[in-house]
């Protein structure tokens, strides 16, 4: 048996996430923004502020019981949180609204070197994450998590999956949280997905270097309709795909700009009219822009 076929435990990560011993988290200082905390291959990601101590890390859990989860597997946790630290969604997860794991794919790899990935069966171009180092990951993601996928949506963000929409945006904002497991390379073992039931999805007709931006695409997409995350409740009522409609254009001050005023029916303070101006323009952009949600939304 060759070293590389050798079945070893998953030990700790060699990764740049920010790790702490257990002097370290009791001596923190509390920090403005929390740092990364990490439990073997296991990162929360979280903000809470306060002091950081072994104990912390399991009432977060217990504190953030009930907020929306998402569970990344893959190879570059350091992608995480990325633009999902930001604005409102970085708020909300300041706030404990919602929260983020990341569990590393490189531990759980075979022999002396964690290789996840082998040639492909059959020959051809690239490597393809391998089926029971992607399956160790996702046991371990699957930990405290309901079996009922409507409550907890397992993914492989995939060019060839079902294209990413709103309607799935609202149905993962329904569940618990969800489990994302982001491909590299020529993609995953075929064998991981049927076993675990694995939904694909795809955030476009193109092709990615990694699932890592299109899991934050997901999630960023998912967690703003959740209660609390927006500031203005409204705003996720009327945008663009939330009724099948494109949104109509928006503007703002200054009254002229570059000698262009904004449509004089928007400074009538008639709001009815605002609201069938706005209306026909949603239309009329949805026809000339998108013929296939017009013809959706008009023959409903
Ligand atoms: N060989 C694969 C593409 C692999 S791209 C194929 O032809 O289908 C590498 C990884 O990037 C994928 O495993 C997937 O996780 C991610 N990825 C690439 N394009 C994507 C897309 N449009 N939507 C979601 N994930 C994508």
């Amino acid at each position: 048996m060759s070293d590389e076929d050798t079945e070893m435990p998953p030990r700790p990560p060699a990764s740049r996430t920010q790790k702490f011993t257990t002097a370290e988290l009791i001596n923190a200082e509390a920090p403005e923004r929390a740092p990364a905390r990490s439990h073997g291959t296991r990162t929360v990601i979280t903000s809470l502020a306060g002091v950081a101590r072994p104990r912390d890390l399991m009432e977060e859990i217990g504190a953030v019981a009930g907020a929306w989860r998402a569970k990344i597997v893959t190879l570059f946790p350091d992608a995480f949180p990325g633009t999902l630290g930001l604005s409102l969604l970085g708020k909300a997860l300041d706030s404990g609204l919602w929260a983020l794991d990341t569990i590393d794919l490189r531990p759980f790899g075979i022999g002396k070197h964690r290789n996840v990935d082998d040639t492909p069966a059959g020959g051809g171009a690239g490597m393809v994450l391998r089926a029971d180092v992607v399956a160790a990951a996702l046991n371990e993601a699957a930990v405290g998590t309901p079996a009922d996928r409507a409550k907890w949506p397992v993914i492989y963000v995939s060019p060839r999956g079902a294209p990413f929409t709103q309607a799935m945006a609202r149905r993962f904002a329904e569940a618990d949280g969800m489990t994302i497991l982001c491909g590299r390379f020529e993609g995953v073992d075929e064998r991981v997905l049927e076993h675990y039931a694995i939904e694909e999805v795809s955030i476009g007709d193109f092709v990615l270097t990694g699932g890592e931006i299109a899991a934050q695409v997901i999630i960023d997409a998912t967690v703003r309709l959740r209660p609390g995350v927006l500031g203005n409740a409204e705003s996720a009522v009327e945008e663009s795909h939330s009724n099948g409609l494109l949104e109509h254009p928006q503007y703002t001050r200054p009254a002229e700009w570059e000698g262009r005023a904004i449509p004089e029916v928007l400074m009538s303070g008639n709001h009815k009219k605002i609201a069938e101006w706005r209306r026909e323009q949603s239309e009329a952009l949805t026809k000339a822009r998108r013929p296939d949600l017009w013809e959706r939304f008009s023959g409903k």
